[in-house]
């Protein structure tokens, strides 16, 4: 990454040393943490540490941790595993790895600043029958923040479960308590990839994607990858709400800098790491292309792999209408340089000043 400006952390963010340091010294101990023998003890002992410090983190028993390969399967564990007989009702906004994991679900509403509309969320669980309510804590796309600790009152009075993909605000924003089962992911919090968890409210019991020999408790099969789940505890201790909020100057920065676009969920409490830029009439992909090709890595809200541009289902849902399909997601990783905003703000003006005019 010499030279270029990554602000792409909410696809994954860079590697922390610290994790990568925990990571290495779990693969140097080798040793599987299922074998009684005394390397297999000294490989459950690092697993067995990083299942309480994820629960320490996020509340709950460690016992209740389940390691996952990552953020979509811990959502799919949840959805199929806890959902099965039940209703389900996903968040209009969720990600592609709840919305595929609960087909034919009730869509849930958000509002125009992309928090859920928690009228519909009320009205739909007054429809009866038991259910399963996938919220995520935060937006991928816009960093906005759902209402958690009301939506989850309300799942409660209607004697609903409430699962919160947490992948995007571990780390970055205190989670509210209330769930019934929430879905991390290491390299979202500078780990490696390779591993997640889902955690489960003491009690919940979570029917296996995966079955096998018996590992976390018969709930997901396979041997752990314990140098990824190393490095995700080890990634956590750094990633705190407290460290991420110093975020916030530079997103405000680049906000205000930004002459021509409209930021999404700009009234909402978000994410201190993230801004969603539309830039009316200018596709998010040709966007992310020239900021690339200016040394500036972001992503656009929805990726196109048809060769079509596509309008980001997020934006859609809060009511963007054409300009859903031009907005890029700037995203903040743990080590942003100071000049940050600066330097992505030079690039984006340049970008926005040609493109725009080629538009008009
Ligand atoms: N949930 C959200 C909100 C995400 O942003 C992502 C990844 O971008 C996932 C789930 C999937 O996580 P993973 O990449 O660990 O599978």
């Amino acid at each position: 990454m010499s030279g270029a400006l990554y602000l792409d952390a909410n696809a994954t963010e860079p590697l922390r040393p610290v994790a990568r340091a925990a990571a290495l010294a779990a693969m140097e101990l080798g040793g599987n943490p299922s074998s009684v023998h005394a390397a297999g003890r000294a490989a459950r002992r690092v697993l067995e540490e990083a299942r309480e410090a994820l629960a320490a983190r996020f509340g709950g028993r460690a016992q209740d941790v389940v390691f996952t390969s990552g953020g979509t399967e811990a959502n799919a564990l949840a959805l199929r595993g806890i959902g099965a007989g039940r209703r389900l009702l996903v968040g209009a906004t969720e990600h592609p790895a709840v919305l595929a994991a609960a087909p034919g679900a009730g869509v849930l509403p958000v509002l125009a600043d992309g928090t859920l509309d928690l009228a519909a969320l009320e009205a739909a669980l007054a429809e009866g029958g038991p259910a399963l309510v996938a919220l995520m804590a935060a937006n991928n796309e816009t960093g906005v923040l759902h209402p958690l600790a009301a939506a989850a009152e309300l799942c409660r009075r209607h004697g609903a479960l409430l699962h919160v993909d947490a992948v995007q605000a571990a780390g970055r924003v205190a989670v509210a308590v209330g769930w019934d089962s929430l879905a991390v992911s290491g390299h979202k919090l500078g780990g490696p990839c390779g591993a997640g968890a889902l955690l489960l409210r003491p009690g919940l019991e979570v029917a296996p994607l995966i079955a096998g020999g018996g590992q976390e408790r018969g709930r997901r099969g396979g041997t752990e990858p314990l140098p990824a789940i190393a490095g995700m505890a080890a990634a956590l201790a750094e990633a705190t709400p407290a460290a991420a909020a110093g975020l916030a100057g530079l997103r405000d920065a680049i906000e205000a800098g930004a002459a021509g676009a409209t930021v999404a969920s700009a009234g909402a409490a978000r994410l201190p790491n993230t801004t969603c830029l539309v830039l009316p009439g200018v596709a998010a992909e040709t966007q992310v292309i020239a900021l690339d090709i200016a040394g500036i890595r972001v992503s656009a809200g929805a990726a196109c792999s048809s060769g079509k541009v596509a309008r980001s289902p997020v934006l859609q849902a809060m009511g963007f209408g054409e300009d859903a399909g031009s907005g890029i997601r700037v995203s903040l990783p743990w080590n942003a340089p100071a000049d940050s905003a600066e330097r992505f703000l030079a690039a984006w003006a340049a970008m926005r000043d040609r493109l725009s005019r080629r538009a008009a």
